[in-house]
């Protein structure tokens, strides 16, 4: 078997035992004798194994009955429009734009036409940082960042003050890397897509404080006059995209993506065994702190990300050129390293170090990239 050492953005790497179990259990299921994507979500055995990963997930968080766990499809994407249609009560939204994934966000909420103001932003210095303060306020109908950004390599090492409101997080490339304190954060959602850090493309881990999923009901037949104001959607949710009716139905209103929750599951056991996210961030630190070193210590790569705001899940770079830094992509292809080419937007290199990369992985990322210096620099 040849195993690649895979360095992309997302979709991404799994880990090889995720995938061995998946193998293992893909014509028989714990001895049932069916794969689980082959049988009802509304069956005892896919309900099961749901609420495990729901208490898994929970587990890993330290979650308590304030939250509920949501498996959305849809995509990243999905969450842009989903996040205002059900949170927005005619006041203001409040965003920090750190990158493409933020303008996006920006981009639906202006489409729904809510009423929103960008309170910080990096755009003038080609998103190389995360702003020292974002800006937000507590009157705010709910406060929106991106935690990780993907493209440019930058990521929040707190979360910012909200002074009460809720704070929406886009975790995408983070999820399951690091431990939150949902509560000390004011964290009203924090959503990610499977894909990054997490398993296969198909379903978004959705985490919502519950007090929220009863805004999309305010509208003019069960809210009072003075009230009115803060129906902006009134009963104009459709039934799928309201939080709510998936949090009531356990995320099973209609057929979720079973498949890709079940890799997601094993997933979320593998970080188990790891020892957790505690656990995890620490060898993400490792991995981030060696890669980092080499590119500072080098004079021929340089990191895109000011050094306060690095990600450790996606070191952005480059090396003196353009036709070096396909140079470099093609030759460590050769040397089965995949996924380095730098986002379109960006250019450049990249590479992603998300929980799946082992330490001994970027160690012969590091290695490969001191040769090609000492061949071309
Ligand atoms: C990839 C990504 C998205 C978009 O996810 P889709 O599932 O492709 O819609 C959103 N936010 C961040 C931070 C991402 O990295």
């Amino acid at each position: 078997m040849n195993r690649v050492l895979n360095f992309s953005a997302g979709p991404s790497g799994l880990p090889l035992s995720v995938l061995e179990r998946a193998r293992d259990e893909f014509l028989d299921y714990h001895g049932l004798g069916f794969n689980i994507m082959e049988v009802s979500h509304r069956g005892k055995v896919y309900e099961t194994m749901h609420n495990e990963i729901i208490a898994n997930i929970k587990g890993l968080y330290n979650l308590d009955d304030d939250y509920a766990v949501l498996f959305l499809q849809g995509g990243g994407h999905m969450q842009f429009a989903q996040v205002p249609l059900n949170l927005y009560i005619g006041g203001e939204a409040q965003y920090a734009n750190t990158g493409v994934w933020t303008k996006k966000a920006i981009k639906d909420a202006g489409i729904l036409g809510i009423n929103y103001r960008i309170t910080a932003s990096s755009e003038d210095s080609n998103f190389d940082h995360i702003p020292s303060d974002a800006g937000f306020s507590s009157d705010a109908d709910y406060c929106y960042i991106c935690s990780n950004n993907t493209i440019y390599g930058t990521q929040y090492k707190n979360l910012p003050n909200t002074h009460g409101a809720p704070l929406v997080v886009d975790s995408s490339s983070d999820l399951f890397s690091r431990e939150i304190d949902f509560k000390a954060k004011h964290i009203g959602v924090f959503w990610g897509g499977a894909q990054k850090n997490a398993g296969p493309a198909g379903v978004s881990v959705v985490i919502i404080r519950k007090d929220l999923l009863d805004r999309v009901e305010y509208n003019e037949e069960n809210t009072p006059a003075p009230m009115r104001h803060k129906a902006p959607f009134a009963s104009h949710v459709p039934t799928i995209l309201r939080y709510k009716v998936q949090a009531e139905a356990n995320s099973l209103a209609n057929t979720p993506p079973t498949y890709s929750i079940y890799l997601l599951g094993l997933v979320i056991e593998w970080i188990k065994e790891q020892g957790g996210l505690k656990a995890i961030n620490a060898i993400n630190e490792q991995k981030a702190e060696l890669l980092y070193k080499a590119i500072d210590e080098s004079s021929f790569f340089k990191a895109h990300a000011r050094a306060d705001s690095r990600s450790l899940m996606n070191v952005s770079f480059t090396s003196p050129s353009p036709e070096l830094d396909a140079l470099f992509v093609k030759e460590a292809e050769n040397e089965g390293m995949i996924g380095l080419k730098g986002h379109r937007l960006l250019g450049g290199l990249r590479a992603s170090i998300y929980n799946a990369v082992s330490l001994e992985n970027v160690k012969t990322l590091v290695s490969f990239m001191s040769e090609f210096e000492r061949k071309n620099g």
